[in-house]
């Protein structure tokens, strides 16, 4: 029998031959040989340890390949004209089984297989139960694994804010479990790598979901920006500028820097609170089309304007001593 024969014979399974290949299909037992074959410069074969690590990996022999069990019963053949190894054809290059299974395991597709799966043999075994409850609470606890997921990763950023220590290293990929490989992930990374060892959820989110899939793990340098946007500008600053706002006046100091070679400007809040203590509060960094004292101006006055901030209530102001933004005729 070849590949396409064997895929032809799955497009005609009836419920009781798909339960019956879900539960029992072959499982080599301890003492099997698999075939060997000259692969990529050496001998290689199909290691047992393969069908421990990927529980969802089953071996044919008349192929001397490696299918997903799942995909290959589940997915109805219109769905699965694109998705190739493991599911039309059977993985044979055994040197590079670990990365091609690990990123098979990342695929919606193969997710969706699997809970289909257990739901199609759990309606089989226990037929009262209702399909429809068991994908809402599949669902549910998807949903409760992912706020848990994204709630310790916002956690890890704010540690690194608190600290006022920066996020990223060397490179952003997660160190091997061995500590072997020598670059700085980052505080962000290490620190996740921490909780991880003592957090069984967030340590099989990190290990599992495959190396290259970065944004399905929700620690991309493009996602912390998005945690920091969501922390920083929507949550904390609002809050600081309703205590902005109760104050009778408030001061604006502003100082430029530059960044990445462009000029930027750091602009803070002096205001007294409630408890009568001077606040010095940092808002926001504002970007200038040119560097002039009004285009400086006008640009301070729109982003108060957007945060709400009364005019009005200015009692102050305080720049650096460069000629655009202290001078009499053409500062700011
Ligand atoms: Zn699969």
């Amino acid at each position: 029998m070849n590949y396409e024969e064997l895929s032809m014979a799955m497009r005609t399974l009836d419920d009781s031959q798909k339960f019956f290949l879900l539960n029992n299909h072959f499982k080599p037992p301890i003492e099997y040989i698999f075939t060997s074959q000259f692969l990529h410069k050496c001998q290689r074969q199909f290691k047992a340890r393969y069908l421990t690590d990927y529980k969802w990996m089953v071996y044919i022999p008349l192929l001397n390949g490696a299918y997903c069990i799942h995909c290959s019963v589940m997915i109805p053949i219109s769905k699965r004209q694109n998705l190739g190894i493991f599911v039309n054809k059977p993985f044979t290059a055994f040197h590079k089984l670990d990365e091609k299974a690990k990123h098979h395991q990342t695929k919606i597709s193969h997710r969706d297989a699997m809970i289909l799966s257990e739901t199609f043999c759990n309606s089989i075994k226990k037929p009262n139960e209702k399909i429809d409850t068991r994908f809402d609470e599949e669902r549910k606890i998807n949903i409760e694994r992912n706020r848990h997921i994204v709630k310790t990763i916002a956690e890890a950023i704010l540690f690194c804010g608190r600290q006022c220590i920066a996020l990223r290293g060397d490179q952003e990929t997660l160190l091997a479990s061995d500590n072997s490989i020598k670059y700085n992930p980052g505080n962000f990374l290490a620190a996740l790598q921490i909780v991880a060892k003592h957090d069984e959820i967030l340590h099989q989110h990190l290990s599992h979901i495959g190396i290259s899939n970065r944004n399905a793990k929700y620690t991309s340098p493009c996602i912390q920006n998005e945690i920091i946007r969501i922390i920083g500008y929507d949550t904390i600053r609002s809050d600081l500028v309703k205590e902005i706002k109760a104050a009778t006046f408030y001061s604006i100091l502003a100082d430029d820097v530059t960044s990445h070679n462009r000029e930027e400007l750091a602009f803070c809040i002096k205001f007294v609170d409630r408890n009568k203590d001077i606040r010095e509060k940092f808002l926001s960094f504002l970007h200038f089309p040119r560097i002039t004292g009004e285009v400086i101006a006008s640009t301070m006055i729109q982003f108060l304007q957007d945060v709400n901030l009364d005019l009005k209530k200015i009692g102050g102001q305080g720049y650096d001593g460069a000629a655009n933004m202290s001078s009499d005729n053409v500062g700011v």
